[in-house]
């Protein structure tokens, strides 16, 4: 179990929190507001009212012991940085921040931070590429090229073999799994007759994998 501490526990804050836990995380949830605090109360762990722009506050909290630290301060840019400033202080091992604007994310640049988040711009692309091709339902980039997808089987390609579905690619693509209702089939072999509605997850180079789902476009 890996232990994260969220600070800001707004929309975007609490999501990951929720989603952290779900994972099997142990989340300490800091906001300065009474009433978000009390909702994330149940949810995760620890939740706790603090300003985490005071350092102290979060020294006594032991935010540096965490595996990461999400910065999930919204539009107040004065107290994202600050909190910033005094995880980096503490020396937190992995600081993440969500980003407001440019401004903001040219001073987390500075500031070294291990990753900055821009969840509005980050959101509107996957849906772009959902509404591209509705067909590919995840992916997720693994190198400038490489990437691994989610693809739902169409009428098109119901009843065919894997095998048929890749010959295109010319061996170029590995299928790492078929999953239909609950069920998973794990390395599926070129025999594994695919149904509509199945979701196959493939991996390989963006090329390759145009072959199956041509509007297939990298980020
Ligand atoms: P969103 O809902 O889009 O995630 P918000 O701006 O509503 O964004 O959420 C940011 C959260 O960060 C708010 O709940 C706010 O109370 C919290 N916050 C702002 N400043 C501090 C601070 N100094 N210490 C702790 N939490 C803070």
């Amino acid at each position: 179990m890996n232990q994260f501490t969220v600070i800001g526990l707004g929309r975007f804050g609490y999501a990951a929190s929720l989603e952290l836990v779900r994972l099997g995380n142990s989340v300490l949830g800091v906001d300065t507001r009474d009433r978000l605090v009390r909702r994330a109360a149940d949810h995760i762990h620890l939740a706790t009212i603090a300003d985490a722009t005071d350092e102290h506050a979060l020294k006594e909290l032991g935010v540096q012991q965490s595996d990461a630290v999400l910065v999930a301060i919204g539009e107040n840019l004065e107290a994202s940085i600050l909190c910033v400033l005094a995880l980096k202080n503490l020396k937190a091992k992995q600081i993440w921040v969500k980003a407001c604007s440019k401004a903001h994310h040219t001073i987390l640049a500075k500031l070294g931070v291990d990753r900055i988040i821009h969840p509005e711009e980050e959101m509107g692309m996957r849906v772009a590429q959902n509404l591209n091709y509705p067909m590919v339902n995840q992916y997720m980039q693994l190198s400038t090229s490489q990437y691994v997808v989610e693809i739902e089987i169409n009428t098109t390609s119901d009843g065919t073999t894997l095998g048929q579905l890749l010959r295109k690619t010319h061996g170029a693509i590995c299928a790492l799994m078929i999953y239909r209702n609950e069920e998973v089939h794990a390395h599926p072999d070129d025999e594994a007759v695919l149904h509509l509605g199945d979701c196959l997850v493939l991996s390989g180079a963006l090329e390759a994998l145009k072959k199956i789902a041509p509007k297939l476009k990298a980020s």
